[in-house]
């Protein structure tokens, strides 16, 4: 015999949905780009500023992703890393100044090693492009040589060791101001929170 109950349920929504609300004003700021803005799409920026609630999620495999970061940040931290550390750097677009930030899930601040942690639901395709290309950008961001990019899924725990590549930031800030690139990967638009809004949707195509 059972009830349903909603106590832990509860928490996990305030602590997960609040930590999305609060940052709703910071999504509509047109001075704000993320690292992770720079990675991906262009058009999803121009409608996370105009659509900034659609990006509230609560599904399991998100909050089960945001538990596997505190966890594996827990484990960092007691190795003398720091956790959750926010960076930014300014880039200039004609007249306009933007502030490009990042947060990074753990540095070292001996080795000056920065580490990105990923859980996926699948093991296929890695390292992810995108994701190489994200710590490659918080790299020239801190001018550290070296940072680690850690896969957990169901049935892998991997890593890669990622050297810096000299990137062009402000191409690259260009290309989502100016809303070049839509989408960025034949995958993007099927996973995209925009994809009912978006004139540039595109189904991706199965292999014949
Ligand atoms: S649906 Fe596709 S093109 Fe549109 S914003 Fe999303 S990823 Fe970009």
């Amino acid at each position: 015999m059972y009830k349903a109950a909603t106590v832990i349920t509860e928490a996990l929504y305030r602590r997960v949905v609040g930590e999305q609300v609060e940052k709703m004003s910071e999504l509509r700021n047109t001075d704000i780009i993320y690292v992770t803005d720079l990675v991906a799409c262009s058009h999803k920026y121009h409608l996370r500023r105009k659509y900034p609630e659609l990006t509230i999620s609560f599904e399991p495999s998100s909050v089960l992703g945001i538990l596997l970061h505190k966890g594996l940040e827990e484990v960092l931290m007691s190795e003398g890393y720091e956790v959750e550390k926010s960076i930014e750097t300014y880039v200039e677009i004609g007249s306009k100044r933007y502030i490009i930030k990042g947060r990074l899930d753990a540095y070292n601040p001996n080795t000056r090693v920065v580490v990105e942690i990923k859980s996926s639901r699948s093991s296929k395709d890695l390292p992810r492009g995108h994701h190489v290309e994200q710590l490659n950008i918080y790299l020239n961001m801190l001018n550290a040589e070296s940072g680690i990019l850690v896969y957990i899924t169901p049935d892998k725990i991997v890593e890669y060791s990622i050297q810096r590549e000299k990137i062009d930031l402000k191409n690259l800030v260009k290309n989502v101001v100016d809303d070049i690139v839509h989408p960025r990967y034949s995958w993007e638009c099927n996973y995209c929170i925009f994809k009912k809004i978006c004139t540039y949707y595109v189904e991706e195509q199965k292999p014949q």
